[in-house]
């Protein structure tokens, strides 16, 4: 049987676990020790504080199963701070050191404190209907490289990505009930 594996060091990981299983057939394991990587078709990197999860990888040592996961081409969803430590550059004087899976430059917390979350509707490429989606101290991806296909924008502001095997989301949608992004992705396992 398929797995996905749902980066599980901190943030919203049980949130991941119950969308994807409802959207995926397969197994979906929550994924922290050495190891359990490779064994998985495919990965979430879910939302949370990108400086923990950035700490907490290097602890745990799973930098390296990772960057390999990415390079055998599993499709990785990569969701708010999983964004974030996805990217190539972090914009600023950042704590976090991008794993450089994606050719992205990110401004975190790009929509300011004033609107630390907020919810609108979004047009997203491939996706006929607007999918209501919810960020929450949101980054945003300020540059994207050649090989980068934009996928929805909040003003100017991209908010979903996708480079090859791994799309990129600014927000959460495991938060929502509307399946259509996981179907996305899922999608993408059979590429
Ligand atoms: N702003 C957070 C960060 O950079 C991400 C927020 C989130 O994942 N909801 O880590």
């Amino acid at each position: 049987m398929a797995r996905i594996g749902v980066l599980a060091l901190q943030g919203d990981v049980s949130e991941h676990v119950l969308a994807m299983q409802k959207a995926f057939t397969g197994e979906v394991v929550a994924v922290r020790k050495r190891g359990q990587i490779e064994t998985c078709q495919a990965l979430v990197l879910p939302g949370g504080e990108s400086t923990t999860i950035c700490r907490e990888l290097t602890r745990f040592g799973l930098n390296e199963e990772l960057k390999a996961a990415d390079a055998a081409g599993k499709p990785i969803l990569a969701t708010c701070a999983g964004l974030v430590l996805a990217a190539k550059e972090i914009e600023g004087d950042s704590k976090v050191q991008p794993l450089g899976l994606m050719d992205t430059t990110i401004s975190r917390n790009a929509f300011g404190p004033q609107k630390e979350s907020f919810e609108v509707d979004l047009k997203v490429a491939g996706l006929d209907k607007p999918y209501r989606a919810v960020f929450i101290r949101a980054p945003a991806i300020a540059r994207v490289g050649k090989e980068v296909e934009v996928l929805a924008r909040v003003g100017r502001a991209i908010v979903a990505a996708r480079q090859k095997n791994i799309l990129a989301l600014a927000f959460h949608p495991e938060l929502t009930d509307d399946r259509r992004i996981h179907q996305m992705f899922l999608k993408m396992l059979e590429e």
